[in-house]
Formats: structure tokens, sequence, C-alpha cells
């Protein structure tokens, strides 16, 4: 049956859905989750708590009548949940899904390269801070150097997987690596994208002065290589794309604080517990996860999100001043899906 066009309350659709299928790591990295916040007795998501495969395969059926057409698999660390390919495998053979990607540390991915596209995945976005080993390991505060991530970017690359890598910029953190990277993914042919520094959650003490912005980000890089802008693929695409000049490797920028892009914004979220959230910055959600085990029918679920969508005015990042920094109790990036 064709559903009507879900708008929210600015006329902008929902399209793409993060799914995160646990709150649990595998990094401790300093700007996400804090050792001292998340040390060992910080209190995880019991099992129970988790949505199972089922219910979130249930709950993207419903969404995909709703009108999404990308789902992203994350987390925490997503690869931590056991047999995660076999939720691949279930969602990626849903009819009206075009596109399933996964955001992951790496640290697990070389193993599951060849697994997870035989179960359909299609694209994996690798989160790299740096290169270097001594910066790398004091932003994950997890003993990991970085070429056990390298080796699984190339493993997922030869296994077929579109590959981009993610790197989260924060100044006197890694600003040092963005010229490395950048020169290291050119070779490599990878599409490198670099995130500014976001005030997500209450644990990783963001400032304004902590943010590298896209503008120096892009000059630094301008100054080696000639870069030439590429046109988004589609409306709502978060990241500001370049090519470096007569190659086909991409390079981009998410600018999420220095030109936010609330106004095209058709992402949503469902944390590991199941509470829908409709913007990164919220600071409550909708527990589906109830509701779904309460015996809600499809039809319920479809009017009860769809209902929370229509009444959707989130623009955050468009609004951020001093005092919504301060101020906002936000949800932790690691909980919602990043
Ligand atoms: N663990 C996986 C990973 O790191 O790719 C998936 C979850 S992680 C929360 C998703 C993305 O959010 C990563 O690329 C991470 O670097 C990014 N991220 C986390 N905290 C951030 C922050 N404060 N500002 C910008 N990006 C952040
Ligand atoms: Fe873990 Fe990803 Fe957060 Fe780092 S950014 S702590 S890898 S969830
Ligand atoms: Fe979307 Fe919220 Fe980010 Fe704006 S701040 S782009 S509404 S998630």
């Amino acid at each position: 049956m064709q559903q009507p066009v879900m708008k929210d309350k600015f006329g902008r659709r929902l399209q793409d859905l993060r799914i995160s299928v646990t709150d649990r790591c595998n990094f401790r990295c300093r700007y996400c989750m804090p050792r001292e916040i998340f040390g060992k007795d910080f209190a995880f998501l019991p099992k129970d708590h988790l949505l199972s495969f089922e219910e979130i395969e249930r709950l993207a059926k419903v969404f995909l009548q709703i009108g999404i057409k990308k789902i992203r698999i994350t987390g925490g660390e997503p690869l931590l949940r056991r047999e995660l390919t076999a939720l691949i495998e279930r969602l990626a053979n849903l009819d009206g899904l075009e596109d399933i990607g996964l955001t992951t540390n790496g640290v697990l991915l070389g193993k599951e390269a060849k697994r997870l596209k035989q179960a359909g995945l299609k694209r994996v976005n690798v989160s790299l801070d740096a290169l270097d080993d001594e910066t790398f390991m004091a932003i994950n505060d997890s003993a990991m150097r970085t070429k056990p991530v390298v080796d699984s970017i190339k493993q997922a690359k030869e296994a077929g997987l579109e590959v981009k890598v993610n790197m989260v910029v924060k100044k006197g953190m890694n600003d040092h690596e963005v010229l490395p990277m950048a020169n290291f993914f050119k070779d490599l042919g990878v599409t490198l994208r670099f995130i500014e520094f976001m005030d997500v959650g209450q644990s990783n003490g963001w400032d304004f002065k902590h943010v590298v912005t896209k503008k120096e980000m892009f000059e630094k890089i301008s100054h080696v290589h000639e870069l030439e802008p590429v046109d988004p693929a589609y409306i709502g695409e978060v990241a500001k794309r370049y090519r470096y000049k007569g190659t086909n490797t991409e390079v981009g920028f998410i600018t999420s604080v220095s030109e936010s892009f609330c106004s095209t914004c058709t992402r949503a979220r469902i944390a590991a517990d199941g509470h829908f959230f409709t913007c990164l910055f919220a600071s409550e959600g909708l527990n589906l996860k109830d509701i779904l085990r309460n015996g809600a029918t499809d039809k319920e679920l479809y009017q009860t999100i769809a209902n929370c969508w229509r009444k959707r005015d989130d623009r955050y990042s468009d609004e951020r001043t001093e005092e919504t920094v301060k101020n906002r109790q936000k949800i932790e990036m690691s909980y919602i899906g990043g």
C-alpha cells in the first residue's frame, strides 16, 4: 500500500535511519566514552533491554513503510554485537531498502568484512582519528595501534565494500594529523571525511575553542592538493564533498558546527534499547521497545512513529549557543548511535 509522504514541521522527510545495536565499545575515545565515566562500574544496558534482531527487523519494516530508504548500523561498537551479520542479512533483504551501511572503529572489521559483504552490506564507514600510533592511542585510550584499523580498511575494500574513513578533528588532539591523513587516504584511493568535533552528550567537555572548522582544514589541505567541488548525490547529504584534481578520490567535511545542515536533516536514530530519537542532540526519546513489547500492531507502530515525526521541530545545530551547549541535557553518542 502506498503511504502518504511523511514530513516534519519544517517539511523534512524521514529517509535515513541509524540503528544502534549496542551501547558497549572496545575503545574509550576521550571525546566519546571517557574512561572516568565509562569505567568498569558503568551500568551498560542489560541484554534483555537490547532490541532483538526480530524486533529490529520488525521496526525496520514499519520505517520502510514510512519512507526510509537507508539504514546505517552503529553503536557503541556494532561489531561487538554477536552474529551481527545475521542482522545485516535480515535487513538487506527487506523490500524497498536501497542502502545499508555500518559505522565501526574497524578493529573487528577485517576478519568480518567478507561475511558482511556476503550478507548484503553495501558500505562501511571506518572511524580513524590519526595515523600516528601515539596520537591514536591517546585518543582511543585502549592501547590500540593504527595498523589493525588500516589493515581492516584494506580488507573491507578487497571484500568489495564501499569504504569511507571518518576522522573527528579536535584542536590540540589530532589537528596535526589532518594533512598526513589526507595524503595517506588520497594515495589509497579511499574517501576521507573530516568531522568537526561536536557537543554530543554530557561527558566530553566540549567547547567552541576545540572545534577545527572546515575552513581551517580546507585551507591546510589546499596548500598541498588542488580540490574541486563535487555536487551532493542527494538532498540531505551531510558531507561537503571535494575531489583531488586529476583523481577519482574524494575528501569530505562534515560541518555540523561551522555550517550546520538542520534544514535538510532527514535522519532519525534508534538507540540500542529501542528509544527513537529525532535529533542527535535530543534530551529524550520515544520508547519503541515498550510499545513493541506491549503488543502494538504494525499499524499502531506506524501511527506512533508518524505522529512523532510530524511533530518534529529539531534544529539544534542551527541554534547552537554557549547557553544551549551548557544547559541542554543531551544523550551520549555511544548510546544514541553516531
Ligand atoms: N564505534 C563506532 C565508531 O567509532 O565508528 C560507531 C559509533 S561512533 C559513536 C560513530 C561516530 O561518531 C564515529 O565516527 C565517532 O568518531 C563519531 N563521534 C563520536 N563522538 C563525537 C563527537 N563528540 N563529535 C563528532 N563526532 C563524534
Ligand atoms: Fe567507541 Fe566509536 Fe565512541 Fe570511540 S567513537 S568510544 S569507538 S563508540
Ligand atoms: Fe539533524 Fe539535529 Fe543534527 Fe540538526 S542538530 S542536523 S536536526 S540531528
